[in-house]
C-alpha cells in the first residue's frame, strides 16, 4: 500500500479548481457522482475527434477502430470486477437501467405469483421501484430485511425471510444514506444455499471498495460509471453467464438480433442480446479510461485515503453540539449522513453553498430509509479520492457558522 498524494490526484481534475461564491470549491457530493479526471475527458474527446463512427455494422476502417475502442472498454470492466467471461458484462446507460433489465427479464422466465422478491429497507428507489413493478405484473411479494438502529442489516431476520418461494436476494453493496458496507459474503453464502440467486446494486461501493465477482459468486453486480470517475449515461451489468443466457432480452431493437422475419425473430450471443440500439460509445470508452484511472491509482491506496477521511470527519462532525450521524455501523465507506437539531437540512446545505462546500441534502433517493430513522431529510457529505482533511475542516467550520447563523 502507499500514501496517494492528493495535491497531485487534484491536479487531474480540472472542475475542483473554481471558487463558488468568492470560495474555493468543497465538493463532498461523489455519492451523488463524481468528478472527472482529464484523462477520461480527453478520451472520450478523442474519440469523438478521431474515431467516432457506429459499432459492429461497418467495415471501413474507422467503424472497426470504434468497435476495438468499445470492446477494449469491455475488458477493461471485466478485469476490473475479475467476471469469468467479457460477455457477460452488458452495457447499460447506468445503475438504474441496469436494475431495471434483471428484474424486468427475470419477471419474463423465473418469477411467478406467489413468489417472493428479498430487499432490504436501505434500498435506493433504484432497487426498489423496479421490484415493485415485478411485484404488480406477476403476483410475486417483496420482503424487506430491517435495518438496525446504528445502519446494520440484521442477518438473522434476513435469513428468516428466506424460503422456498424467495426468487431473488436483491441489495445494496454500499448505503448512498448509511454508508454501511453491507456483509455481502454472509449474505451470497445464507442465499446460496438456498439455491437463490443474488443482485448487488453496487453504485456506491465500486469506486470505494475492491469487488471479484468470482469470489463473491453474487449472480449480478450492477454499477454507474459517473460514480467511479467516468461519464454519466454509462453503467454495467455484470451477469453470471447462466443467467444471461436463461434471461430473454430486455429491449427489441438493432444489434440485438441474429435473424429476423415476421414470424420470428432469433437473438445475437451474448452480451450484443442485451445491447439493443446504438451503445454510447463515448461513455464506454470514457468508462474505460476511468477504470484506468482508478487502477493507476491501486484501489487499496484509494480505500485506504477514503477511510482515513471517514475516520476524521466522524470525529471532527461528533465535536459538534446537537449534530447526530444517522448510520454508524463499524464497516462503513466515506459516506456520513447527519442532522443539525433545530434546522432544517434543506437550510443547512443553502447555508453551506455560500461558504463554497457542496453537500446533498435530501431523501436521498431513499425514503423508506428517511422513515425508518424519523427524519424527512439528512444532509450528506461523501468523500471521493481528491478530498482531504481541510476540505472536511472547512465543512465543519461552516456548520458551526450556519449554526450561530440560525440561532
Ligand atoms: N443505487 C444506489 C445505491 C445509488 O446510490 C444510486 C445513485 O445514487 C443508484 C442506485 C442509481 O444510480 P444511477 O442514478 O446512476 O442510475
Amino acid at each position: 500500500m502507499k500514501k496517494l498524494n492528493i495535491t497531485k490526484i487534484r491536479a487531474d481534475f480540472p472542475l475542483l479548481h473554481q471558487q463558488v461564491h468568492n470560495h474555493p470549491l468543497v465538493y463532498l457530493d461523489n455519492s451523488n457522482t463524481t468528478q472527472k479526471p482529464q484523462s477520461v475527458i480527453q478520451a472520450m474527446n478523442d474519440y469523438y475527434e478521431h474515431d467516432n463512427a457506429n459499432i459492429h455494422r461497418s467495415v471501413y476502417n474507422l467503424s472497426e477502430r470504434a468497435t476495438q475502442l468499445f470492446e477494449n472498454a469491455r475488458d477493461k470492466i471485466k478485469h476490473f470486477i475479475n467476471a469469468k467471461h467479457r460477455h457477460e458484462i452488458v452495457f447499460v446507460k447506468g445503475t438504474t437501467e441496469g436494475i431495471n433489465l434483471v428484474a424486468d427479464c427475470l419477471s419474463r422466465c423465473h418469477i411467478n405469483a406467489g413468489d417472493e422478491i428479498v430487499i432490504s429497507a436501505m434500498e435506493h428507489h433504484s432497487n426498489i421501484v423496479p421490484w415493485q413493478f415485478v411485484c404488480e405484473k406477476t403476483g410475486a411479494h417483496l420482503k424487506v430485511i430491517p435495518v438496525s438502529e446504528n445502519g446494520e442489516l440484521d442477518l438473522q431476520k434476513f435469513t428468516d425471510l428466506l424460503n422456498e418461494k424467495t426468487r431473488i436476494v436483491a441489495i445494496t453493496h454500499a448505503s448512498n444514506v448509511l454508508g454501511t458496507i453491507n456483509p455481502i459474503e454472509k449474505i451470497i453464502e445464507i442465499a446460496h444455499e438456498k439455491n437463490i440467486p443474488v443482485l448487488l446494486d453496487g453504485a456506491q461501493a465500486v469506486a470505494h471498495l475492491p469487488v471479484d465477482v468470482q469470489k463473491l459468486d453474487c449472480d449480478f453486480y450492477i454499477f454507474s460509471a459517473h460514480k467511479m470517475y467516468g461519464p454519466t449515461g454509462t453503467g454495467v451489468v455484470y451477469g453470471k453467464e447462466k443467467w444471461l443466457h436463461a434471461m430473454p432480452p430486455y429491449q427489441g431493437g438493432g444489434s440485438m438480433i441474429q435473424q429476423v422475419t415476421f414470424p420470428k425473430t432469433t437473438y445475437a450471443d451474448l452480451p450484443y442480446k442485451f445491447e439493443a440500439g446504438t451503445s454510447n460509445m463515448a461513455g464506454v470508452i470514457g468508462l474505460g479510461a476511468a477504470v484506468d484511472y482508478i487502477q493507476h491509482l491501486g484501489m487499496e491506496n484509494i480505500v485506504s485515503h477514503e477511510q482515513d477521511l471517514l475516520a476524521y470527519a466522524t470525529r471532527q462532525l461528533q465535536k459538534i453540539p446537537g449534530l447526530r450521524i444517522i448510520g454508524t455501523a463499524p464497516e462503513k465507506i466515506g459516506v456520513i449522513s447527519f442532522i443539525l437539531e433545530g434546522i432544517h437540512p434543506h437550510d443547512v446545505g443553502t447555508a453551506l453553498d455560500t461558504y463554497g462546500v457542496a453537500v446533498r441534502v435530501g431523501h436521498h433517493c431513499a425514503m423508506p430509509l428517511m422513515e425508518r430513522f424519523g427524519v424527512p431529510a439528512t444532509i450528506r457529505a461523501s468523500f471521493g479520492v481528491y478530498n482531504t482533511e481541510e476540505e472536511i475542516d472547512v465543512l465543519v467550520e461552516s456548520l458551526l457558522k450556519v449554526q450561530a447563523l440560525f440561532k
